[in-house]
Parts: C-alpha cells; sequence; structure tokens
C-alpha cells in the first residue's frame, strides 16, 4: 500500500526536497494533494510529474491561470486556502507535509490533525502561534505530529533510545548563521544578501533571515517544548557551526545521545514521510576519517538578542509567543525588502512583547486577532 501525501507548500524548499524523496520512491508514496501560494508554473510541472489528484493555489487570483494550465489533466484545481483545509482533511490523504510558511500554515495544520492525520511538520510557525491548541488537536482527534524540522527529527530519533526514561535536558543545535563570528557592531550593519547566505543549510528566505538573527532557534526552542512537553528552561542552545549533530537528548545519568547526518533536509523529510522505516534519500553520508573537529559554543544573546525574546515569550506563555511570531514576520518582510536595518528586527520584537495586550489562556479566536493586530501594529512602526 502506497502512502498517500498531501504538501502544503510544494513549490518551496521543503515542498520540493519532499518531492525529490518521493521521486526516489514512487513505489512507497502517491502524492494525492499539492498547493501553493502563487508559482503556478512550478504547480503545473509537479502536477504532471506526480500526477497529483488535487492541486490548490492559495491565491484565488491565480485559479484560471493554473486550471487552463492543467486542463488537459486529470488534475483537479482549486482555489483558496478553506479548499486546501478541506483536500487536507479528506479520506483519501494519510501524511500531510506542512512545509507552508508563517502564521499561514497554522489553520491547514490544524484541519488536518482535526481530521486526526499524520502530520510531517516542517512550519514551526505554527507551534511557535498556538502550540496548546495545536498539540490539545492533535491530542483529542489522535492525530500524529512527526516532525521535519532537522533539529527536531533528531531529537525525536534519540528519544527512540529513552525507552520511558526522563528526560533530563535537550541540546538544541545551532549553525550561528552567516554571522556567528561578526562583532555586534558588524552585524548592526549586515545586509539581506550578507542574511541570506547561509554556511552549511539550503533552505527559503524567511528561515534563512530567521537563521541569521538566530530567531529560528529561538522557535525551535518553542516548537521543542511543545512536541516533547518539555520545560524551555531545560532546552539548552549551542552553537555547533559544522551541523553535523543535529541535536542531543540528555539523561539523568548524564548520558547524551546525540544524531547524526550531513545537513540536508531529505533526511528528515524522509524519516517522517517512512517512519517507522528508514529509506535511502540520496543524501551524502558522513566520512568520519575527513570530518575533522566538531565544536561547541553557548550562544551569545547580546549579538543574537532575538534568541533571548524568544525564551521570554515562552516563559511568559499565552499569546507572548504568537505576537513574537507576527512581528518577526512583519520586520523580516521589511528586511527582505531593505525598508529596515538587521537590528530593527529584534527591535520591533522586542517593542509586540512590550505592547502585548496579553491573554492568558486565548483561544484561537485570540490567536488570530493577536496575529492581526501585532503584525498592524509592527507593520505602521515600520512606516514611521
Ligand atoms: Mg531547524
Amino acid at each position: 500500500m502506497k502512502r498517500k501525501i498531501a504538501i502544503l507548500g510544494s513549490t518551496g524548499s521543503i515542498g520540493t526536497q519532499t518531492l525529490d524523496v518521493v521521486r526516489q520512491h514512487r513505489d512507497l508514496f502517491e502524492v494525492e494533494l499539492i498547493s501553493a501560494n502563487n508559482n503556478i508554473a512550478l504547480l503545473e510541472e509537479q502536477a504532471r510529474e506526480f500526477d497529483v489528484n488535487n492541486v490548490v493555489v492559495c491565491n484565488p487570483d491565480r485559479y484560471a491561470e493554473l486550471s487552463s494550465a492543467l486542463s488537459d489533466t486529470d488534475s483537479k484545481v482549486f482555489a483558496g486556502i478553506d479548499s486546501l483545509c478541506e483536500l487536507a482533511a479528506a479520506d483519501e490523504v494519510q501524511i500531510v507535509v506542512g512545509a507552508m510558511v508563517g502564521f499561514s500554515g497554522l489553520r491547514p495544520t490544524l484541519a488536518a490533525l482535526q481530521a486526526g492525520k499524520i502530520v510531517a511538520l516542517a512550519n514551526k510557525e505554527t507551534l511557535v502561534a498556538a502550540g496548546a491548541i495545536v498539540t490539545r488537536t492533535m491530542r483529542e482527534n489522535e492525530g500524529v505530529i512527526l516532525p521535519v524540522d532537522s533539529e527536531h527529527s533528531a531529537i525525536f530519533q534519540c528519544l527512540l533510545a529513552a525507552r520511558g526514561n526522563a528526560v533530563e535536558k535537550i541540546h538544541l543545535t545551532a549553525s550561528g548563521g552567516p554571522f556567528r563570528t561578526w562583532t555586534r557592531e558588524q552585524i548592526a550593519t549586515a545586509t539581506k544578501d550578507q542574511a541570506l547566505k547561509h554556511p552549511n543549510w539550503s533552505m527559503g528566505a524567511k528561515v534563512t533571515i530567521d537563521s541569521s538573527t538566530m530567531m529560528n532557534k529561538g522557535f525551535e526552542v518553542i516548537e521543542a517544548r511543545w512536541l516533547f512537553d518539555i520545560p524551555a528552561e531545560r532546552i539548552n542552545v549551542v552553537v555547533h557551526p559544522e551541523s553535523v549533530i543535529h541535536s542531543m537528548v540528555e539523561f539523568e545519568d548524564g548520558a547524551v545521545i546525540a544524531q547524526l547526518a550531513s545537513p540536508d533536509m531529505r533526511e528528515p523529510i524522509g524519516f517522517a514521510l517512512s517512519f517507522p522505516a528508514r529509506i535511502s534519500v540520496g543524501n551524502r553520508k558522513l566520512d568520519f576519517g575527513t570530518l575533522g573537529n566538531l565544536s561547541f559554543s553557548n550562544a551569545d544573546i547580546w549579538r543574537f538578542p532575538c534568541l533571548a525574546l524568544a525564551y521570554e515569550a515562552i516563559r511568559r506563555g499565552g499569546n507572548a509567543p504568537c505576537a513574537l511570531n507576527a512581528a518577526n514576520e512583519v520586520a523580516v518582510d521589511a528586511f527582505l525588502h531593505d525598508r529596515i536595518g538587521f537590528y530593527d528586527i529584534a527591535r520591533i520584537c522586542e517593542d509586540a512583547l512590550a505592547g502585548l495586550n496579553f491573554a492568558e489562556n486565548p483561544s484561537l479566536d485570540d490567536i488570530f486577532a493577536t496575529n492581526a493586530e501585532v503584525a498592524a501594529k509592527a507593520s505602521e512602526s515600520i512606516r514611521r
């Protein structure tokens, strides 16, 4: 029996790498659904190559174009996020790959979990913005979240060795990004092009900028808190520039289990798609004879204040992480359009937390309201 997959965000970095894994294992997987916001040309190409049943373009203005592009195929074409939510929850789908960028992934992820699906989750902002609601929805509907984020896939793999023993600590590794060795003064003048040059990982623009500010690592702390139900104080960020160890789990006896692989997202994607089996994914294997040294150091929150802001947000709880994510999305977008400087990203996020209309136990409506309010405020402050 082939596993039937829905890929939400199939034209992005995770989406295309997911399809590359599927391409190598056509006997194991079938693509039932793909979606993208605007990239009609690639959606069409993917729909044809993988003979996809349902294709969704989230931007309804592009529906006619996609529909005519696929008119000679068996693919059915839909538009809008409501269609995406409905189709991701359909009986035909077994695994939903959450590869959308940012807050926009929240609704379809919840729809898939409500339907009890296995969600292979790359879209960490979903857990940052609404971790309590997402994990509750998962439990109540017997859904499953399998991590695709490489660190969380590593932790998940390490935990397979826990055999019921309590976890003392999680060591979340961070490459340190392109500015790891820069001074604060140098980082202050960093440009978009410099921030987009990640030393080890090939990723989309949003997550690459988040890596350069280390907000990505902060979000991953929040993500780990929800995925593994462990308080943030016991999640330690360790800078490991070689990106060979993808994360580690420490037990009471001081034993530390690490997961290693070459930095290639197809490894965690493949493990999530085929779990509990392992499959080849076409990545480079580690060659320990030529690997050289692995190094480790503490993260520096003076140069990377976004990391501290994420710890602050999860400590406050409620809608604070949602606000942090909303401000960050607006700030990163502005930075990518050369409208603000590098440290303005942290400043805008800090302002969002300081001015937050706090809700301790936010409902889903509260989360959407917080996201909209904070984003509007952040946009306004950038305009000024
Ligand atoms: Mg990661």
